[in-house]
């Protein structure tokens, strides 16, 4: 079949790859789109995504499709079904699957390569979507179903001050899924001017330039008290700093974005004992998967706004060596 596939760091190549193989408990999915993730420039810049990569590999893991054949012990599924795709495996049987806290599994196992004309995951990682939901938009089901995760950890309650340290595709998530969240404040911190306006439109209360601005001045000539809750969303060892910092009193900081193990965050504990700050990060997307369908399914998100381009499997290999697009929303490879 053919596949965007990584084979070593810093080289991709659309190629033929062997298909998956089909077991008894596997539903084949012809692939409709997939989403490009942080995870995957991860990859090709050789750094690990959830976990370590083995090459070669196809990248991709943030799938739709459609349903073409069943292994025999499948129960829910037939040919012909909707459906997007969990790419995380749970053993169900290790000492952390047995304390209900399956994405810490043992044995995890990635089971969807999605830059890919098929994949052949097990029935429990596959979820039926409606048929008013159109299979480019079911292609964010994973990246949302990792934001809930990241919010439930977040907590944000009724009326608080809520900060997004950066407006990426997940930024952008972030931010539509806070407005539904009833804060009374939504801080954008992002660089970009061109993105003040549809931060503006998607329900930021305040856009903040990092480059310009003083943030926490502006913050408190904005009015504001206290900065509940922050939410990183890029990755940087200076951004998570960021965060750090703006994060106000009894603050909860979720540091979302994927890290470089090579770069560590440099914390300033006596900054952080003061504030009695809680720092939490964000690990895949355990349950959320059901939730995020039923989130695009009713129309509470603007779809269009979160995808920046729809891409050839071709485009996107020249969208790793150069991102473009990747960095101004969420890029959806079209498979089929
Ligand atoms: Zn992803
Ligand atoms: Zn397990």
């Amino acid at each position: 079949m053919k596949a965007v596939v990584l084979e070593g760091k810093g080289q991709v190549e659309v190629t033929d790859f062997p298909q998956p193989p089909m077991t008894d408990d596997s539903v084949k999915i012809r692939v409709a789109y997939c989403g490009l993730c942080g995870t995957d420039m991860h990859k090709f810049q050789g750094k690990g995504g959830s976990r370590p990569v083995k090459y070669p590999v196809p990248l991709g893991h943030e799938v739709s499709g459609v349903v073409e054949e069943v292994g025999k012990n499948v129960k829910n599924f037939k040919p012909g079904d909707r459906v997007a795709a969990n790419p995380n495996w749970y053993c169900k049987t290790c000492h952390f699957c047995k304390i209900g806290l399956t994405h810490m599994c043992s044995n995890s196992k990635g089971v969807v390569k999605g830059f890919a004309e098929y994949i052949c995951p097990p029935e429990e990682n596959v979820h039926k979507i409606p048929d008013s939901l159109p299979l480019k938009e079911a292609a964010l089901t994973e990246p949302l179903s990792c934001c809930l995760h990241g919010l439930d950890l977040l907590d944000v309650k009724i009326g608080q001050t809520v900060a997004i340290i950066g407006l990426g595709s997940i930024g952008a998530m972030m931010l539509q899924l806070l407005k539904h969240s009833a804060a009374s404040n939504i801080i954008v911190v992002e660089p970009i001017e061109e993105k003040r306006e549809m931060a503006m439109k998607m329900g930021a209360t305040l856009f903040l330039n990092p480059m310009k601005d003083d943030l926490k001045a502006e913050i408190e000539k904005a009015g504001i008290e206290n900065v509940d809750r922050v939410m990183e969303c890029v990755g940087f060892d200076t951004t998570m700093e960021t965060a750090l910092d703006i994060a106000g009193k009894c603050a909860t900081v979720v540091l979302f974005g994927l890290g470089d193990p090579e770069k560590p965050v440099h914390l300033n504990q006596y900054a952080a004992f003061q504030k009695e700050l809680t720092i939490k990060t964000s690990f895949t997307n355990p349950n959320t998967s059901e939730r995020a369908i039923a989130l695009l399914s009713s129309g509470a998100l603007d779809t269009d706004a979160l995808i920046s381009k729809e891409m050839s499997m071709e485009e996107v290999v020249e969208e790793l060596k150069a991102p473009n697009y990747f960095k101004k929303g969420k890029v959806i490879v079209k498979i089929d």
